[in-house]
């Protein structure tokens, strides 16, 4: 393998780490929501890095941007190129690392990669992954690939109403959106994907309990979720007999036992989720007549994830025909399993193993851009460094400083190698 000529250090990963956390709302933690003023100081701030990098820094009409060697033509769509990166966007008081690593990583990388023989290596950043502002979907990954309907833009609102339309107009002021070019959202991406690179933190326990430096991630669970409305009887608690009851909320507390059972007999890397539960009237002194119950399940397995998600529902039925109670399934979001790139993921092996990094393949229980481009048949591959303790979505997110190096030299190391030998 050649040695990289200018290697990626320390200070490059850290001291740009720091640099893209102050650009935050409010603390505790990292808040930066798509198009928000601190969105947007970033988004200019990463454009500024870029080109002390000396590369260029081009958006598209939705703020996703693109650092690239400046004899690259955006828009003009050949020759292909690697895309390396991940998102700007955070959750509310999240971690330093979550999207901004990945981020970062690409940056370096695409400087680095700049000029080398074979395919060019390009940066992105994607304004919009976490659904924190607007519950839209991977907004960034799906309109930098053009899959986005113009009427979307007033459809997608924040809480406060804003739609993405009305918002981009704000960052496109900043200067941090291109002007809606002939097509609208319909134009074509400005960068064709011969593939798709991204590095993350974990974001949960397994590498760290492992002792291992590096995960390649193989596929990404899908999930199914359904809102439960149970319906009883509301009554006096001190009157009602408890053979009586038609009590809405322990049969909720049944419904969430069952649903966990569910999950921890299938082993890993199936998880069950009650998330939320709101008894009604919610009283000392009242049988809570109604209650709204949100699960979810989630696996890496399309045929397991229908299993575990029938075998969820079929026990909130039972138990709530025991119960002498109404039950409505309502089926909220689904998100089908995504596998990634084999071919990639073997490279990404082999390189580990010759570099003497621990490794192991393995899932991702959560959803990250790299799905979109793998939906949309772009060979994908992501990769993940181990996150303390897998907290995540939190301003206790850490990694330590040796591995971040690491695995920013590691995914350095893989974009020359499939620059130079794309996968066929
Ligand atoms: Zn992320």
């Amino acid at each position: 393998m050649s040695s990289p000529t200018n290697e990626i250090t320390a200070p490059d990963v850290i001291g740009r780490l720091e640099g893209l956390a102050r650009f935050s709302a409010e603390g505790p933690g990292v808040t930066r929501l798509a198009y928000d003023d601190a969105w947007c100081d970033a988004h200019q701030w990463l454009a500024r890095e870029a080109q002390t990098l000396g590369l260029a820094a081009t958006a598209d009409w939705a703020g996703n941007l693109f650092l690239h060697d400046r004899a690259l033509s955006p828009g003009r769509i050949d020759p292909p190129v690697i895309l390396i990166g991940s998102h700007l966007d955070s959750v509310v008081r999240g971690g330093r690392y979550d999207g901004a690593y990945g981020t970062i990583a690409g940056l370096l990388i695409a400087a680095t990669n700049r000029g080398r023989p074979g395919l060019p290596v390009v940066g992105f950043v994607t304004c919009e992954e976490e659904d924190s502002r607007f519950h839209g979907g991977m907004m960034g990954g799906r309109s930098l690939l053009g899959r986005v309907g113009d009427a979307e833009l007033d459809v997608v609102a924040d809480r406060s109403g804003v739609t993405w339309r009305q918002a981009l107009a704000a960052a496109r002021e900043r200067g941090c959106a291109a002007p809606t070019g002939p097509g609208g959202t319909a134009a074509p991406p400005l960068f064709r994907p011969a593939l798709q690179l991204e590095l993350h933190i974990e974001q949960g326990p397994v590498l760290e309990a492992q002792h291992l430096g590096l995960g390649i991630v193989e596929r990404i669970a899908g999930y199914r979720r359904w809102i439960a409305r149970i319906e009883g009887e509301s009554r006096h608690s001190g009157t009602t007999p408890m053979r009586m009851r038609r009590d809405t909320l322990t049969a909720a507390a049944e419904m969430i036992l069952a649903a966990e059972r569910v999950g921890v007999e299938a082993g890993e890397p199936a998880v069950v989720t009650a998330g939320f539960v709101h008894p009604e009237p919610g009283l000392f002194n009242v049988v809570p007549g109604a209650c709204e119950l949100w699960l979810e399940v989630r696996h890496d397995r399309p045929e397991v994830l229908e299993r575990l998600a029938a075998d969820v529902a079929q026990h909130c039925r039972e138990i709530a025909q025991q119960r002498g109670l109404r039950l409505a399934l309502e089926e909220g979001a689904a998100q089908t399993p995504t596998p990634l790139s084999p071919a990639l993921a073997e490279v990404a092996v082999r390189l580990a193993q010759e570099l003497q990094i621990p490794h192991r393949r393995m899932p991702s229980g959560a959803a990250h851009d790299t799905m979109i481009f793998a939906q949309a048949g772009i060979p994908a591959l992501l990769v993940f460094v181990p996150s303390r303790a897998g907290v995540s979505h939190s301003p206790d997110e850490f990694t330590p400083e040796s591995e971040l190096l690491a695995g920013a030299r590691f995914m350095d190391a893989l974009c020359r190698r499939l620059a130079e030998h794309p996968p066929a």
